[in-house]
């Protein structure tokens, strides 16, 4: 259990660290587990979602044997991406805005791992991205098509440690770019693909008619777009390079970064579950023109365990009324039967940011206005009699 191994591939600009492990396990000819053990004497950390948490000894393991610095081993897993945005009070296990995988006997058995055919197919190496775990990322920001979280063949969750171990010895290189449960190949339904119009009938089955994309003027990979794909990506990109690091600056709005990702997240809870907020739930879905989807799983993360589409149609909601703040939040709080108290309420006693609470206050006073004017009115007409 020392030395360097005998091939040793660098990890790609974001690339997560169970896909640079698989690509080491396939270029030194050996499987996920039996890579592993070659670093490391534990036997059950293959078992374990390595990405969100990667053991010490791996860690160093996987340095000596690969002659790389044990920080540029680090910046594989997940971990800046949860310091960014989740900060150092995290809970063991669960972590919002990041998707569990759940591995058991070697096998994701949740679809927390998403991945995009057309990056897959430009990749001089198939490999898979970190930002690929993240539940607010839905949508490619290259290809600007849907992840897909499942195979669309077999239906199992994307595992790229799978696609390595179960390879097809035809495909030994390029073995992440397929299943690992039914081989197939993802990059079939990427627009570069060397049959476009089988693969233009598997997306819109996949995706449907409205996420699936067509290439303009016949130019594979200028792609024309949907306004609210554009929306949805342009939000994307904002929460994932916020400015120094700490900003985001949105539809007019320019709020620091975990607050306003709390705030997302609040925003969320009310256009998915929260009954309090039904009301308000239904007005957004019926301006936006996006289901609205109720989210079913009755754990924590609720958000990270939903499918692709779920997670989607729910921003699509959350980002429209987030693309012309305060205007349409207002419109939407505005038109209810009742005043939206229920946007106020949280679970966590923690204080939201200004810019929403003053608006959420703005919106029920509005209610209140409205109710002394009724009482106004009937006032006068006692007095008049
Ligand atoms: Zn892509
Ligand atoms: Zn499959």
């Amino acid at each position: 259990m020392s030395g360097l191994l005998p091939a040793r591939p660098r990890p790609e600009p974001g690339e997560i660290l169970t896909s640079w492990l698989a690509r080491l396990a396939i270029e030194n000819g050996t499987s996920f587990g039996r890579l592993i053990a070659a670093c490391v004497a534990d036997t059950h950390y293959p078992s374990l979602d390595l990405d969100q948490h990667l053991p010490t000894p791996l860690l160093h393991g996987l340095a000596l044997r690969t002659g790389l610095a044990p920080e540029v081993v680090r910046r594989t897993t997940l971990t800046p991406l949860m310091e960014r945005y989740i900060g150092k009070r995290q809970r063991h296990g669960a972590y919002r805005w990041f998707m569990p995988v759940h591995p058991v006997r070697q096998r994701f058995t949740m679809h927390g791992q998403q991945l995009c055919p057309d990056c897959l197919a430009e990749d001089a190496v198939p490999h898979y991205r970190q930002i690929w775990r993240m539940s607010l990322v839905t949508v490619c920001p290259l290809h600007r098509c849907l992840l897909l979280d499942a195979c669309p063949a077999c239906g199992a969750p994307v595992d790229q440690r799978l696609s390595c171990d179960s390879r097809a010895p035809h495909h030994e290189q390029e073995s992440l770019a397929y299943c690992g449960v039914c081989a197939l190949d993802y990059r079939s339904l990427a627009w570069t693909s060397f049959d476009p119009l089988p693969t233009r009938q598997l997306r819109l089955e996949i995706w449907g008619p409205g996420i699936t994309q067509k290439p303009s003027n016949g130019r594979l990979g200028k792609i024309a777009l949907e306004g609210e794909v554009s929306r949805l990506i342009s939000w994307q990109q904002s929460v994932l390079a916020p400015l120094e690091g700490r900003w985001i600056a949105i539809g007019g709005l320019c709020a620091e970064t975990r607050s306003y990702l709390d705030t997302c997240r609040h925003l969320l809870r009310a256009l998915t579950y929260d009954s309090r907020t039904l009301a308000f739930r239904r007005e957004v879905s019926k301006r936006s023109g996006f289901p609205s989807t109720s989210l079913v799983e009755t754990n924590r993360l609720k958000f990270e365990r939903s499918p692709v589409r779920v997670r989607y149609a729910n921003l699509q909601n959350l980002t429209w009324i987030l693309g012309d703040w305060p205007i349409r939040f207002q419109e939407c709080a505005q038109s209810l039967d009742r005043p939206p108290y229920g946007l106020l309420s949280r679970a966590e006693a923690i204080a939201f940011p200004p810019w929403y609470e003053n608006q959420c206050m703005l919106a029920i006073s509005s209610y209140s206005r409205e109710i002394q004017t009724v009482l106004l009115k009937i006032n006068k007409k006692v007095r008049a009699r």
